[in-house]
């Protein structure tokens, strides 16, 4: 058996292997992609210490780091049932059952999708998901944010401090956010709500050009030119696969405690799976080393 097993290739699992690995104990990684969300990342800016680098560049940096160290890298791996016995188990969808003495979940999440023409097309060519990374991309531009529930409203706010002017479409006829958090967008000169729209297209022609959207209520479509459109419908953890073993919110992400622990003795989680406050690069690592660090002490008192 291992000591620790890694759930997931992303920023959070590189970094709990590495931490687990240089406590000189068994350690194992399954991925099913292994970079995670990072791959489908262009700039990154915030990644502290380096200034810039790109996505792809730094998934093979984190998987260069881990291979540095004795863990067993099983990329490509798909984890579909996690058990507790004598030893935790992990079942793969290739009918392997790995044992390990403690496991550290880390499947991150995928943003929801709007599903509409262009949105697939334009991603990382004026589609975004993230305003802390992309926001400063779009400065003195004008933007769409699709979504008025809480995160949507902070992402408009956000933006309205940097871009020119920010569209907010929401498809329900009332905005869902808090109370204040609307009160504040209204108090912006530089935001326009629509209610009660469906997106129906992300335009453009090698970059995003605009958007267009229908008046729920009349069907009359409306076309605004803008450079760049944050969809903001939801972060889904990739969690589904859990459902039944141990404690998540209503929203699906694991419930850690301040060492990485879940409601499963032996079994810690990290980064974007988990109910941590904001979803970051350097956030999901600082998780991974927690978790990890947690795993072994839970080992050295079991
Ligand atoms: P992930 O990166 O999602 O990794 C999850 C890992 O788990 C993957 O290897 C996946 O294949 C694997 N996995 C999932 N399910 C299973 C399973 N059942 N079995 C086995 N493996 C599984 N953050 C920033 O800080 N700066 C940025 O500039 C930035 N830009 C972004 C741009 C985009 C387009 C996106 C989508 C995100 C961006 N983020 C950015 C957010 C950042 O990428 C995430 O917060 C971070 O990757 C989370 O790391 P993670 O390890 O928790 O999860």
């Amino acid at each position: 058996p291992y000591d620790v097993l890694v759930v997931g290739g992303g920023p959070a699992g590189a970094s709990a292997a590495v931490y687990a690995a240089r406590k000189g104990i068994r350690t194992g990684i399954v991925a099913e992609r292994f970079g995670g969300q990072v791959l489908d990342t262009l700039g990154i800016e915030n990644f502290i210490g380096t200034k810039y680098t790109e996505g792809p560049k730094l998934a093979a940096t984190l998987e260069e780091h881990v291979k540095e160290y004795n863990v067993d890298v099983m990329n490509l791996q798909r984890a579909v049932r996690l058990d507790k016995k004598d030893y935790v188990t992990l079942e793969l969808e290739n009918g392997a059952v790995l044992r390990s003495k403690t496991v550290i979940l880390s499947t991150g999440a995928r943003w929801r999708n709007v599903n509409v023409p262009g949105e697939a097309e334009f991603k990382n060519k004026g589609v975004a998901y993230c305003p802390h990374c992309d926001g400063p991309l779009f400065e003195g531009k004008d933007v769409a944010v699709i979504g008025g529930g809480n995160s949507g409203i902070e992402a408009a706010i956000d933006l309205a401090g940097i871009v020119k002017h920010v569209t907010v479409i929401e498809f329900a006829p009332e905005l869902k956010a808090d109370q204040v958090l609307q009160e504040r967008l209204n108090s912006l000169p530089n935001v326009t709500v629509v209610k009660n729209a469906q997106t129906k297209e992300i335009t453009g022609t090698d970059k995003v050009n605009g958007i267009t959207y229908a008046d729920r209520e009349t069907g009359e479509e409306h076309h605004v030119e803008l450079q760049g459109v944050f969809v903001q419908i939801g972060l889904v953890p990739n969690t589904e696969w859990l459902e039944g073993t141990l404690e998540r919110t209503r929203f699906g992400e694991i419930i850690v405690d301040k060492h990485g622990a879940t409601s499963m003795p032996g079994v810690f989680a990290a980064g974007d799976c988990t109910d941590s406050a904001y979803k970051q690069i350097i956030i999901s690592m600082g998780s991974g080393a927690t978790a990890a660090l947690g795993a072994f002490d839970y080992m050295i008192r079991n």
